[in-house]
């Protein structure tokens, strides 16, 4: 077990539904790194890794794999490493590589994600180069997806991006957060809608899928009924594969803080956020599938094929907002504290009563305090 203790380089983050996949770093931090609600990478600088270290992170991580398939049968997995794997990326004694791995291989080892935050920013042939490696290391890969910004896949040649999707690009996840321009200028993105409509529509003419990330609530209460409508305006312009939201959270290490703070910015309730992911639904006119994913948003149940699945994502948000004041806060905090994952479990008399208790044990005469805990317990989720 000892040649497990190899490491390569693995960055902060992966969208959710890469949770399995191997994580290949090809760049460091963020060339942008200025939009108002992001904290990820403001103190670290951005770097291209070079291509020799990230074919050797490859030939690591290969090692790696070899060694967990070579561990699961000496402990009688013979011709199955899930079981060895599921044990091993539970282990906190080994590195986070390992842990990567083994989950990797428990859920098949089919798919890799390139990291960090832009992707595409690196030069076609050198990017054609690790996806090339990464297939030949690695033939059971069915799926290589990655992060772009708009601002870059929409300056790629449509050549350029054909390229890639043959080599083995199969999908791109980009943060469109939203389609309106003063909101998009106000959080300093560095895209227009323009700019968001054109690449998206040059990566789905690739043949490579679109996974497009919206942020309910990224409005405040200024923008928002803008920031629904004209984000559903752009996105019917792509049409792309996925649309997957992701609720706007601010904390103290973002930007946007000092704007909260100093009154410029005004948070919405989450109540407000629920209705305007109703009036952004309510305007899509896609085909796109759409997902509500991340531990951040309120109601995972909203999810489904577009257009036939959008009135029981709109009856998901109306049956919420229906509820008395006393249902939606119990969920609310249900929710929260990993008790709720949909509406129909506030009818666990168990675990009502219990979030009842504490609600009142926290807050017999100031309501305000729930808010605050519900906030803190979110920041554990970014
Ligand atoms: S482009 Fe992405 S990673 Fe970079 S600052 Fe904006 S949200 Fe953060």
């Amino acid at each position: 077990m000892k040649k497990l203790a190899r490491t390569f380089e693995i960055g902060p983050i992966r969208p959710p539904s890469e949770a399995y996949s191997l994580l290949i770093r090809a760049t460091r931090n963020c060339p942008w790194n200025k939009c108002q609600f992001c904290h990820l990478y403001k103190n670290s600088k951005f770097e291209l890794r070079s291509i020799k270290e990230i074919l050797k992170d490859i030939e690591t991580a290969n090692i790696i794999s070899e060694n967990i398939k070579e561990f699961a049968c000496k402990i009688g997995y013979t011709n199955k490493v899930e079981g060895a794997a599921a044990t091993l990326c539970t282990q906190p004694q080994y590195d986070q590589c390992v842990r990567n791995i083994s989950a990797w291989l428990w859920a098949g080892g089919e798919s890799a994600f390139l990291q960090d935050s832009n992707t595409l920013i690196i030069k076609t042939p050198k990017l054609i180069q690790i996806i090339t490696s990464l297939r030949n290391t690695f033939p059971s890969l069915n799926r290589i997806t990655t992060y772009a910004r708009s601002h870059t896949s929409s300056r790629k040649s449509s050549s350029e991006l054909k390229e890639l999707k043959d080599s083995g690009l199969d999908r791109i996840h980009t943060g469109l957060e939203t389609g309106y321009d003063p909101l998009l200028a106000y959080m300093q993105k560095g895209s227009t809608a323009q700019q968001h409509i054109i690449g998206g529509r040059k990566v789905k003419e690739a043949g490579i899928s679109l996974c497009e990330y919206v942020m309910p609530g990224l409005g405040g209460k200024r923008m928002s009924q803008e920031h629904a409508r004209e984000t559903a305006r752009v996105l019917n312009e792509i049409d792309a594969d996925y649309i997957r939201l992701r609720s706007l959270h601010v904390h103290q290490d973002m930007p946007l803080w000092a704007k909260l703070e100093s009154g410029d910015f005004e948070l919405q309730s989450e109540d407000e956020v629920v209705a305007e992911i109703g009036v952004f639904i309510d305007n899509l006119r896609v085909t796109s599938y759409i997902k509500s994913d991340h531990s951040i948003n309120l109601l995972p149940e909203i999810e489904g094929k577009m257009p036939d699945d959008k009135e029981k994502c709109l009856e998901v948000i109306n049956k919420y907002l229906s509820l008395p004041d006393e249902e939606r806060l119990n969920f609310r905090v249900g929710r929260r504290i990993g008790y709720y994952g949909k509406l129909a479990d506030l009818s666990d008399d168990y675990k009502h009563s219990k979030i009842d208790e504490t609600i009142k044990h926290i807050s017999p005469t100031e309501p305000h305090k729930i808010d605050k805990m519900i906030l803190k317990l979110k920041d554990s989720f970014i």
